[in-house]
């Protein structure tokens, strides 16, 4: 029985028969009356179906996932203006009257992806005619919680075989269709397959996910496997906690836009604190931002009926190890965790009201060794310190260690001494930013936020969401060319029954 095959669908052509299977559905965001659906036919090309919203249970009793259907009395017409999820010129519009014949699956691909390789990403700024399929290894998830408009929006952080970090960031009907705990517990590497997503710029590089975006953890396909075995073969014999840990000047030579949101492991000491300026802020108990005066009380821009401010610390500081020093920001949780007291109880109890004198019991971990956990500031508004200090931690060894740089590293006890034998770098030269400018800017944002919408978030979502994505991750058996010419139709899943083409 004669069927047309996808890639040759245009625009208002004949419309003949196709067989397809189902690979994902979805109710678009943007073009708010659609019932999407993803299919894919034997030769392995996709090209999207669209309903309307008010026939979806009219397409789900028709069409369910992963099955296989010869399509008749179906429409073409052109791709829309934006957020294509395929690079095809046509699209699939169904209705009422077509019909859906059940046909057996077996020659189908499982799955379809585009994958674009990182070094691409910047073809797609802003620009979301074509949305973006990515794989890498998921490495960490960065934040998880309510943005102002109080929808969830969850980022993690994925590394591809270039050692490039990007951020994804999910939105709430995305996100909650992750198992966070699962994935986190899954074992290294995990690679991660995302599909759909927009790429922006916000400070740095980032992509953020649409209504049709489906996550698949360890995907069944070539590309997985073979980027797994090259994380393993990169990273043998080095433990997580040593993945990071570099010394300053390793940290020095890194690409800021590439390690954006990377977090490093640093083992150093504090060799000064920023003088001429505040050593703790006065916040909003909601979102740690600082308060502004507002008549004769302080009021947060965001929470204008808090009531009582809390006491936050945030210091400057320049670090140091054997082979270089750093400037960094350490904002309350990064003092917390140094000096295991609030900054409350030292005001208050202990009486260091003085906010231009840091306090002794400060001063005192000048010259201490410590394992400093720390990222890129690559926010302006957070001032003009290279990084951002998110926790301190005691200097343990780390067994195993195999950077002898750090391993042979010790920190002089007298910082005198110790900022001799080492050259001081430009950044740590740069005079103290004047108390007004420097409170204004680096206060109003807390560190670990980048997204105006995130800087409200003050409650960690506790428990996530264990819903399964609409289209459960698949398997596919194909072979696959990694990362090539990604808009190129050339990409595609063969099905293991498939005929070998040429393109394998
Ligand atoms: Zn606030």
């Amino acid at each position: 029985m004669a069927c047309k095959s996808i890639s040759s669908i245009t625009a208002g052509d004949g419309a003949e028969p196709i067989e397809i299977r189902v690979i994902r559905k979805w109710l678009s965001f943007v073009y708010k009356e659609e019932y999407c659906f993803l299919f894919v036919d034997r030769e392995g090309t996709a090209i999207e179906a669209i309903g309307s919203k008010r026939d979806k249970a009219f397409l789900d009793a028709k069409l369910v996932l992963q099955s296989c259907y010869r399509v008749t009395n179906y429409l073409s017409a052109r791709a829309r203006q934006s957020h294509n999820v395929v690079p095809r010129a046509a699209t699939i519009k169904l209705g009422r009257g077509t019909h859906f014949t059940p046909i057996d699956d077996s020659a189908f691909p499982t799955n379809y992806f585009n994958f674009l390789p990182f070094n691409r990403l910047r073809d797609r700024e802003g620009n979301h005619f074509l949305l973006t399929d990515y794989i890498g290894r998921f490495d960490t998830i960065t934040s998880d919680g309510p943005t102002k408009t109080n929808k969830r929006l969850m980022k993690l952080l994925v590394e591809d075989d270039s050692e490039n970090f990007i951020e994804v960031a999910l939105w709430e009907e995305v996100a909650n269709t992750v198992n966070k705990e699962a994935l986190i517990q899954e074992p290294f590497p995990c690679i991660i397959a995302i599909t759909s997503l927009k790429v922006s710029e916000f400070n740095y590089l980032q992509m953020k996910s649409t209504a049709p975006t489906h996550i698949y953890i360890n995907p069944d396909i070539e590309e997985a496997s073979s980027l797994a075995t090259r994380f393993k073969e990169r990273y043998t014999a080095i433990s997580i906690n040593q993945r990071n840990l570099v010394t300053l000047r390793e940290l020095a030579e890194k690409d800021p836009s590439t390690n954006s949101e990377r977090k490093f492991t640093c083992v150093a000491s504090i060799i000064s604190f920023t003088q001429g300026r505040t050593w703790y802020y006065k916040g909003c108990v909601k979102c740690n931002k600082k308060l502004t005066p507002k008549s004769a009380a302080l009021a947060c821009e965001n929470h204008p009926d808090v009531e009582q401010p809390k006491l936050l610390y945030c210091l400057c500081a320049t670090i140091a190890d054997t082979t270089g020093t750093a400037t960094v920001t350490l904002f309350d949780e990064a003092m917390n965790s140094l000096v295991q007291t609030r900054c409350e109880e030292l005001i208050i109890q202990q009486g260091y009201t003085d906010p231009y004198v840091i306090p002794d019991k400060i001063e005192a971990f000048k010259g201490v060794t410590k394992t400093f956990h720390l990222q890129f500031n690559n926010r302006p508004q957070s001032g003009s310190s290279q990084y951002i200090v998110n926790n301190v931690s005691d200097h343990t060894n780390i067994p195993d260690e195999e950077k002898n740089a750090v391993t042979t590293l010790t920190v002089s006890e007298d910082p005198q001494q110790h900022m001799m034998s080492t050259p001081v770098s430009e950044a740590a030269t740069i005079s103290p930013i004047t108390l007004a400018e420097e409170q204004n800017d680096a206060l109003t944002i807390p560190p670990v936020s980048d997204d105006p919408q995130q800087q409200t978030i003050s409650t960690p979502v506790s428990k996530a969401a264990t819903i399964s994505p609409i289209t459960p991750p698949n398997m596919c058996v194909h072979k696959r060319q990694l990362l090539n010419s990604p808009d190129e139709d050339s990409k595609k899943m063969k099905s293991a029954n498939a005929p070998k083409s040429k393109q394998d």
